[in-house]
């Protein structure tokens, strides 16, 4: 007997919608009847829109209630809406948005919940207790490579509550216009990074001497944060192993130097424990990579449920990817908490045009052939979807690329959508628990904080068991509610943060470079 097809399925996002997307695995023939009653006139992809109604050239194609688009020619009821179908609108001017309109009303409190963090002396709490090695200039990678390598197979297993240790690399440091205006983003960047929670206030410095960004210039005197008991004298000496000081004679008594410093901090790494926290000490960073039309219904809105849980805790949740949420600047300026806030937010996407239109191109740069694939015909109707991981709380706080987190609640750090890019952006505001939504399906990890990837499609999630940590793909299936997986993922935070589960990435040991942003010329 032949298989019974699954009843065709399709997800409408707003009531105003004039398309749909297809979900069923594999797509729907032509002459499919939809529940409605309505058939489709051609093979529709899983994750591509079918208009539900005629389309006249000219009409707004919409979608989550706004127009994705309009028709470039005459789309028939139950036809495949393909992106060469669709023109792209220009994007909001960034005059006469709506600044601060929403009002400040906050959330709930949601109180209870804990983790088992690292408590450092900054007051931060780390989810991981790792030993990072912070470099100022590419050109010492090798070196310290190797003597991470040395590190790990001898010092390591003498120091059991450490995780790991981990060589910060980078492109940056020398041959770069370091006092052009924009090297202040990599540079600070860097400097951020070296303070991770993650890394319990011990910074030390791979060198090599010659280069440009200089340790004092990257790690300024008053910078790291001392832990108590250290001593004042602590405060001002930056431990720094230069690699062509004069005391160096061999590759081996770098490797050395290097060794015996990195002793020092593991030892008092060692000494931390854990400690119950509460849930407000997460700083969690929220972005999506390798998109498509499945993100902004099932991965994405849970993400954004579970982003208003985490507010409603009080901790911090950082959304970003600039070029995924311009299109929807109208609706952040608006759930901005202050007129201050709504103009940070509009500084930053006026630099990021600025930034896009000396390169030639703007945010339409932004979709991959996967995306389109998955059925994101173009940048307009990815931003919506991507947008809905910020949740409904009030916007407290904008960063600009490469700064450090200020304050708790919701806020909007700066960064491009680069997958590498916008993971290094986070690491360096401070975040200590990355969620990271895929449709298409990519490995990506850190070394230095968790990574819990979040599939939008059960298909990906089935053929990707060992890589997505959660599925969201039940949603589009009817088996849960966006709430039971935006709660599902509130609890694995806690487990993943309290070191009680691993993701895969880590259990695989899968992470991507540190990218830094560089907007600044290279020499
Ligand atoms: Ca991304």
């Amino acid at each position: 007997m032949p298989d019974t097809p699954a009843p065709a399925l399709t997800i409408r996002m707003h009531a105003d919608d004039n398309v749909a997307i297809v979900a069923n695995d594999g797509g729907l023939p032509a002459g499919t009847a939809l529940p409605g009653g309505l058939v489709l006139r051609d093979k529709v992809p899983q994750g591509h829109k079918v208009a539900l109604t005629d389309l006249p050239r000219g009409a707004a194609v919409l979608r989550y209630g706004v127009a994705i688009g309009h028709a470039l020619e005459d789309i028939p009821a139950g036809a495949w809406v393909h992106e060469r179908l669709l023109g792209m609108p220009p994007a909001r001017g960034l005059d006469d948005l709506p600044m601060a309109t929403r009002g400040t009303m906050a959330l709930p409190p949601l109180e209870g919940y804990t983790f088992e963090g690292y408590r450092n002396p900054d007051g931060s709490v780390g989810t991981r207790n790792i030993l990072a090695i912070t470099q100022s200039v590419q050109c010492v990678a090798g070196v310290t490579a190797f003597a991470v390598q040395r590190i790990k197979a001898e010092l390591l297993p003498k120091y059991p509550n450490v995780d790991d240790v981990v060589a910060l690399e980078h492109g940056y440091g020398c041959g770069v216009a370091i006092d052009a205006p924009d090297a202040a983003i990599p540079i600070r960047t860097l400097r951020h990074i070296s303070l991770n929670p993650n890394f319990g206030g011990e910074v030390m410095v791979v060198s090599l001497g010659c280069e440009k960004l200089q340790p004092e210039r990257l790690l300024p005197p008053g910078s790291i944060p001392i832990a108590s008991g250290r001593g004042a004298a602590a405060a001002d000496a930056l431990d720094v192993v230069c690699l062509q000081d004069e005391a160096h004679v061999g590759f081996m008594s770098m490797v050395d130097s290097i060794l015996r410093q990195a002793a020092v901090h593991l030892r008092r790494l060692d000494a931390r424990r854990r400690e119950t926290v509460p849930a407000s000490e997460l700083v969690v960073g929220v972005q999506c990579g390798g998109s498509d039309a499945f993100s902004g219904v099932t991965a994405n809105p849970a993400v954004g449920f579970c982003t208003d849980l985490l507010v409603r805790a009080g901790a911090s949740v950082m959304f970003s990817e600039t070029t995924e949420v311009r299109d929807g600047i109208a609706q952040l300026t608006a759930r901005a908490a202050t007129p201050e806030v709504a103009e940070a937010l509009v500084r930053e996407m006026a630099w990021y045009d600025g930034y896009l239109r000396r390169g030639g191109v703007d945010r339409s740069a932004n979709t991959t052939p996967g995306n389109k694939k998955g059925g994101l015909s173009n940048i307009v109707e990815k931003a919506m979807g991507s947008i809905v991981k910020s949740g409904s709380a009030p916007i407290a706080q904008v960063l600009a690329p490469g700064e450090k987190l200020r304050g708790r609640g919701l806020t909007y750090a700066a960064t491009p959508a680069s997958d590498f890019i916008c993971g290094t952006l986070q690491t360096a505001a401070g975040m200590n628990l990355h969620v990271f939504t895929t449709g298409r399906g990519t490995p990506y990890g850190l070394a230095v904080v968790p990574v819990i990837k979040v599939a939008t499609r059960s298909d990906l999630a089935r053929r990707w068991h060992d890589l997505m940590d959660l599925n969201a793909g039940t949603i589009a299936e009817g088996r849960a509610s966006i709430e039971d997986v935006g709660w599902q993922l509130f609890h694995l935070m806690l487990e993943v943060a309290s070191g009680r589960q691993r993701t895969w990435a880590e259990r695989w040991k899968l992470h991507n470079q540190l990218v830094l942003f560089n907007p600044a010329p290279v020499t």
